[in-house]
């Protein structure tokens, strides 16, 4: 991989897609530049194509619900897969394993679907080429401690207020427009290189910017930390 592509695509959520580049290209030692891009370079601006890729049903596989209307009033969610291929007209014939690795940053809600558990789950990065970087799936991928699910639900329960337990552990998970959010996606797209580098984006080590955090309290600590563990750091000079 000699470069890396940074696109703005539907990225309403204020990520510095230049600023990104610029940290890739530091922390990669590759030439990486940004695109931010008018109508036609948003998902959205397809023709159509961005709602042909929601999610109706987040119990079965896209194959089996395409072209199903979604339900009114839910969440938008789109399929991962299905993004790629809109992104890879923006990303243009060049997005191949040898040539450029192509990020895409958007704040759609971004979900693939799992066999494991037989249903879709939020995704803040989809590594392929192009890769998908999500930051509405930073927020809602991830869980949040299990202390705020138990005092969310029993202020619902009891009809409590809910806004105090949004506040008193919003320090604690990521949140729309969250002034950290920049730095949860340097980490989610480090893994999207680290994946076209090596076919691997993750890292066992719990305090690697490539571990996969299943938990916002890791997101935190270790994606948003930028920092590679000492074998990834010491590794990542030969790769590129
Ligand atoms: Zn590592």
């Amino acid at each position: 991989m000699r470069e890396i592509v940074v696109h703005d695509w539907q990225a309403r959520a204020g990520i510095d897609v230049a600023a990104l580049a610029a940290f890739l290209g530091r922390a990669l030692g590759v030439e990486a530049s940004p695109v931010s891009g008018g109508a036609g370079m948003r998902p959205d601006g397809a023709g159509g194509a961005l709602g042909a890729c929601r999610v109706a049903d987040v119990k079965r596989p896209f194959w089996r619900q395409r072209g199903e209307a979604p339900r009114d009033g839910g969440v938008a969610l789109y399929d991962g897969h299905e993004l790629l291929r809109l992104a890879l007209a923006v990303a243009g014939p060049g997005a191949s394993p040898r040539g450029a690795l192509h990020v895409m940053v958007t704040d759609l809600l971004v979900g693939t679907y799992d066999d494991a558990d037989a249903r879709y789950h939020a995704r803040p990065v989809v590594a392929s080429n192009p890769s998908l970087l999500s930051t509405a799936s930073a927020v809602w991928g991830p869980a949040r401690s299990r202390r705020y699910y138990g005092e969310a639900m029993a202020a619902r329960a009891s009809g409590g207020d809910g806004a105090a337990v949004e506040a008193a552990h919003a320090a604690e998970h990521l949140v729309e427009g969250d002034a950290r959010m920049a730095a949860a996606i340097r980490g989610y797209a480090m893994q999207a290189a680290m994946y076209a580098l090596t076919g691997e984006a993750f890292c066992d080590d719990a305090s690697c910017c490539l571990h996969d955090a299943h938990w916002q309290s890791g997101v935190l600590s270790a994606v948003a930390s930028g920092q590679l563990c000492a074998a990834h750091g010491a590794a990542i000079g030969g790769l590129t």
